[in-house]
C-alpha cells in the first residue's frame, strides 16, 4: 500500500521539518507577461511597514534572480513550509487596487480566461503606474545672486551652457530636463551642482491643474410620469441598499439621461459616487456639459487624456473629490472610494467590448462589481443587446419600458426605399435614389438639416478590372483594398498597407482598371455636385482622426454651418439635434450579410438608432432607408419602431442554433504566418477539447477549426474554434484544460474570447 498522506492524516506531527519555524511575513505576488500562477516571497522585516496589498513590489525571479516587478496580491504571516526568496522593493507608496477592485481582477481573469497579472496591468491606467511609485523629484535653479555674477564666472564650455540654460528657465528644471534642453550628460550639472552654482530642492511632483470648469448647476427637470415610475425603480434599489441590475428600455429620445441624473443626484446626496459609462463616441462636449450643469465635481475620462491628466484624475476619485465620473469602458475601474451606483448608457454598443486581452465587457465587469458593492446597476438603451433583454424577460434583472418620447413626440415615420425596382428608373448612377433626393430638397428647403449613413469609409470598396475579373487585395489579408481619394491610393482597412493605384490590371495588362461600390467619400463628392447650395460635412475614421475633430465637425453641425452631415456609423450615436428632419440610409444591407450570428441585431439597431437622431425637435422629422430587401424581419421591425418584435423575431432563432443569449460561446483563433503550421495547431487544439469535452452538457458543441472569415489578416493565417454551451463554466474548464496542455508553436498566436463580440 502507498504511505498515507502525512500532510492530511498525521496531524499531530509537523509535515516535515523545519529549522525555523517561527512566524514570517509572506506575500503573494501576480507577475504580469508570465504565464505562471501567483508566488510566495517572505517580506523582509525592513518592508513589512511599507508594504500594502495591492502595491507593486520588486522581485527575484527564476534560477537566475532575474528582478521582475509584481503586484501583490496577498499578505499573511504563517510559518513558511519551505524556503521562500524575499522581496527586494516596494515599488507603490500605497496600494493601487481597494479590496474589491483586487477581487473583481480576479474574477476577471477566471472568467475570461487571461493572466491574473494582464487583469492587473489593465486596471491601472499606465500613467498612474508610472507616477505612483515616483520618489520625491529633484528640480534645479540657478539663485538670482549668482545669475547676477554670471560675468564673473569662469566655466567650461558644457557647464556655461548648461548655466546659461537653466537661469533663462523661468521655472526649476528636472537634471534630466536640464540635460535634455543642454544637450549635454549630467557630468556638467553635476560639477555646477558641487560648485554651488546650481542649487537643487527635491518635491514631490504637482501634477498639472487643468482649469476647474466653473458651469453654473442646473435645476433638476420635471419628469413625466414614464421617467417617475423608471427613477423610483432605481431608487427603490438604492434605498434597498442592494444589488440590483435595472434595465432601461426607453426609445430615442424618452428622457432616460434625465432619469440617470436625478438617481446620481441622490447618490451623491448621500455622499457617495456614481459611474456613468458612455461609448466612446458619446464623450462629447454636449455628454460632458450636461453632467457638468447638474454636479459640480464631475471627472471626464476618455481615450485623448494625457497619462498625467489620466493619473490627476484617478487621484482624485481615489480620494473621494469626484462625485460623478463619467467614461468609456475602462472607466468601470475607477477607483471610487464609496460606489453608490453604476449606470451604463447605450449598453448594447460594441465598444464597451474591449478586443485586445483582457478581453472583457464592460457590461458584464459591472455587473460584478456592482455586486461585490452591494450598489445598483442601471443599463440603458432603446436597443438593448439581446443578451441584457433575455435577462430582464427572465426576472433575472428588473426590466422598466419608456416607450413616449418626451413631450409625446412622434417617433419619426420611417420609409423603405427599395433599390431593386428604384435602379431600373435611377437617371445618374449615384447612391442617392429619386425618392431621398427628393425628401433632401425638401427638408432643406425648409430650413432643415439631414443626416446620411453611409457605413463604409473610402471611395470605393474595391477595386477591380472589368475585363478578368481581378480585385486589388491587401498582400497581408487578402481583403479588397479600398480607393481613398486624397491620396489617389488603395488602402487597406484593416492593417493600413496603403498602394498606389494602377492604371493597368497587374493580372491581364487591361487599361481602364474601375471603383466598384460606394464608400462615404464618393457620396460626399455626389452630394456636393447634387446640392451645391448646402454646405456638408463627412464624418469618419479617416476625416475624425484628429483628437477633438469630432467634437469640432458635430459644434459646426449643431450651429447650422452645415446642412448635411454625412458619416459611418459615428454619427449615428447619441446625438441631439433638434434641427435635423430628414436622415437617409444609404445601404442598410452592408451590415445584413456579414457572417456574424447578430447581423440582424446590428442592423436593427442601426437603423433604429440612426431613426433616434430626427424628429427630436417641433419639426417633426422622416427617415428612407435604401435597402434591396426591405423585407429582412430587422428592417420590418425598424421600420415600425418595434423592438418587441425585433426580440420576438430574433430569440427563437437564437434559441434553435444555441447561440447567445440562450447558450455561452467561447471562441478560440489561432494565427500565425505558416498557414500549414497554424492549421495542425488549430487541429490539435480541437483534438484536445474534444478528449475534455465528457465534461460538457449534453447539448455543447465544438466547431471547427474553420478558416475565420478573415482568413488573413497583417499576414497571419487565422483559424477558428467555436465552443457553444449553456453552462458556462463547463465551457471554461474544457478550454482550461486544453489550452494549458497544448501550447502553440512559435509564431503562432492563441486568442482565447470567452463571450465574443467579434465574430470576424
Ligand atoms: P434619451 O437619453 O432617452 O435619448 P434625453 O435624456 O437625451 O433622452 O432627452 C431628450 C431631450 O428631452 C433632451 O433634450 C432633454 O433635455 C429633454 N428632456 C428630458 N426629460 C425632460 C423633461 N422631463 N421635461 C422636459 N424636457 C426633458
Ligand atoms: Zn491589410
Amino acid at each position: 500500500m502507498a504511505q498515507p498522506q502525512r500532510t492530511l492524516f498525521d496531524t499531530d506531527e509537523p509535515a516535515w521539518e523545519v529549522d525555523d519555524a517561527t512566524e514570517q511575513c509572506v506575500a503573494t505576488v501576480v507577475i504580469p507577461q508570465r504565464p505562471i500562477g501567483p508566488l510566495d516571497y517572505t517580506v523582509p522585516a525592513e518592508l513589512v511597514e511599507r508594504l500594502a496589498v495591492g502595491c507593486r513590489v520588486r522581485v527575484p525571479l527564476g534560477r537566475g534572480n532575474r528582478a521582475a516587478t509584481g503586484y501583490c496580491v496577498a499578505l499573511e504571516h504563517r510559518t513558511a513550509e519551505r524556503r521562500l526568496k524575499a522581496i527586494d522593493e516596494v515599488v507603490d507608496a500605497r496600494s493601487l487596487f481597494s479590496p474589491a477592485i483586487l477581487e473583481l481582477t480576479r474574477w476577471m481573469a477566471d472568467y475570461y480566461l487571461c493572466p491574473w497579472g494582464q487583469v492587473l496591468d489593465a486596471v491601472v491606467p499606465a500613467g498612474v503606474r508610472a507616477e505612483a511609485g515616483r520618489r520625491l523629484t529633484t528640480f534645479l535653479h540657478v539663485p538670482e545672486e549668482i545669475a547676477a555674477r554670471r560675468g564673473e564666472l569662469k566655466l567650461a564650455r558644457k557647464q556655461a551652457v548648461a548655466f546659461d540654460h537653466l537661469a533663462a528657465s523661468r521655472q526649476p528644471l528636472t537634471p534630466v530636463e536640464l540635460a535634455t534642453a543642454a544637450d549635454c550628460t549630467q557630468a556638467p550639472i553635476t560639477a555646477l551642482r558641487r560648485k554651488g552654482l546650481v542649487r537643487s530642492e527635491t518635491r514631490r511632483v504637482a501634477l498639472e491643474e487643468s482649469p476647474a470648469a466653473t458651469t453654473e448647476i442646473e435645476a433638476p427637470l420635471e419628469l413625466n410620469p414614464d421617467q417617475r415610475a423608471a427613477l423610483d425603480h432605481i431608487l427603490a434599489a438604492l434605498n434597498a441598499g442592494e444589488h440590483e441590475t435595472i434595465l432601461v428600455h426607453g426609445v430615442t429620445g424618452s428622457g432616460k439621461t434625465e432619469v440617470y441624473i436625478q438617481a446620481i443626484q441622490e447618490v451623491v446626496g448621500f455622499g457617495r459616487q456614481a459611474i456613468v459609462l458612455v461609448p466612446e463616441i458619446s464623450l462629447t462636449p454636449q455628454t460632458e456639459r450636461r453632467f457638468r450643469s447638474r454636479f459640480g465635481k464631475v471627472a471626464v475620462l476618455h481615450s485623448h487624456l494625457s497619462d498625467v491628466e489620466r493619473h490627476r484624475q484617478w487621484q482624485k476619485i481615489a480620494a473621494g473629490e469626484v462625485a460623478v465620473v463619467v467614461g468609456a469602458r475602462s472607466a468601470v475601474f475607477a477607483p471610487t472610494p464609496q460606489l453608490g451606483l453604476i449606470v451604463i448608457d447605450e449598453e448594447h454598443e460594441s465598444s464597451f467590448r474591449q478586443e485586445s486581452a483582457p478581453r472583457y465587457h464592460a457590461r458584464e465587469v459591472a455587473r460584478q462589481r456592482a455586486r461585490r458593492e452591494g450598489v445598483p446597476l442601471v443599463l440603458g438603451s432603446a436597443t438593448p443587446s439581446l443578451e441584457s433583454y433575455a435577462r430582464a424577460q427572465a426576472q433575472d434583472d428588473r426590466l422598466v419600458e419608456m416607450p413616449r418620447r418626451i413631450y409625446d413626440r412622434p417617433l419619426p415615420a420611417v420609409v423603405t426605399v427599395d433599390l431593386r425596382t428604384e435602379r431600373h428608373d435611377r437617371a445618374s448612377r449615384g447612391a442617392i435614389s429619386r425618392p431621398l433626393a427628393t425628401a433632401m430638397e425638401t427638408a432643406l428647403r425648409e430650413g432643415g438639416q439631414v443626416i446620411l449613413l453611409l457605413n463604409r469609409r473610402g471611395f470605393s470598396t474595391h477595386i477591380q478590372c472589368p475585363a478578368c475579373g481581378f480585385v486589388l487585395e491587401c498582400p497581408h489579408c487578402e481583403i479588397a483594398l479600398t480607393f481613398h481619394r486624397q491620396h489617389r491610393s488603395a488602402l487597406c482597412h484593416y492593417c493600413d498597407y496603403e498602394q498606389p493605384t494602377p492604371h493597368r490590371c497587374p493580372e491581364c495588362d487591361y487599361e481602364g482598371i474601375e471603383h466598384f461600390g460606394r464608400g462615404t467619400q464618393r457620396l460626399e463628392a455626389e452630394v456636393q455636385a447634387r446640392f451645391p447650395k448646402y454646405a456638408a460635412l463627412r464624418m469618419d475614421a479617416d476625416t475624425m482622426q484628429r483628437p477633438g475633430s469630432h467634437a469640432a465637425a458635430l459644434d459646426r453641425f449643431r450651429h447650422g454651418e452645415v446642412q448635411i452631415l454625412l458619416g459611418t456609423q459615428m454619427i449615428a450615436k447619441g446625438l441631439d439635434f433638434p434641427n435635423v428632419t430628414l436622415v437617409g440610409v444609404i445601404n442598410a444591407d452592408v451590415a445584413m450579410h456579414l457572417p456574424d450570428f447578430r447581423a440582424a441585431e446590428r442592423t436593427f439597431q442601426l437603423i433604429t438608432q440612426v431613426a433616434g437622431r430626427t424628429g427630436r425637435g417641433e419639426k417633426g422629422g422622416r427617415v428612407l432607408v435604401q435597402t434591396g430587401h426591405p423585407d429582412h424581419p430587422a428592417l420590418v421591425a425598424a421600420v415600425r419602431h418595434d423592438y418587441l418584435a425585433f426580440a420576438a423575431g430574433e430569440l427563437p432563432l437564437r434559441k434553435k442554433l444555441g447561440y447567445p443569449p440562450f447558450a455561452h460561446m467561447i471562441r478560440l483563433v489561432a494565427r500565425g504566418p505558416l498557414e500549414a503550421v497554424t492549421a495542425a495547431f488549430a487541429a490539435e487544439l480541437v483534438n484536445r477539447l474534444k478528449e475534455e469535452d465528457g465534461r460538457l452538457a449534453a447539448g455543447a458543441r465544438i466547431v471547427g477549426p474553420a478558416p475565420a472569415p478573415l482568413a488573413k489578416l497583417r499576414g497571419e493565417y487565422r483559424f477558428a474554434i467555436q465552443l457553444q454551451g449553456v453552462e458556462a463554466a463547463a465551457l471554461r474548464e474544457v478550454v482550461a484544460g486544453a489550452t494549458a496542455e497544448v501550447a502553440p508553436p512559435d509564431d503562432v498566436h492563441l486568442v482565447v474570447d470567452v463571450d465574443p463580440l467579434d465574430m470576424l
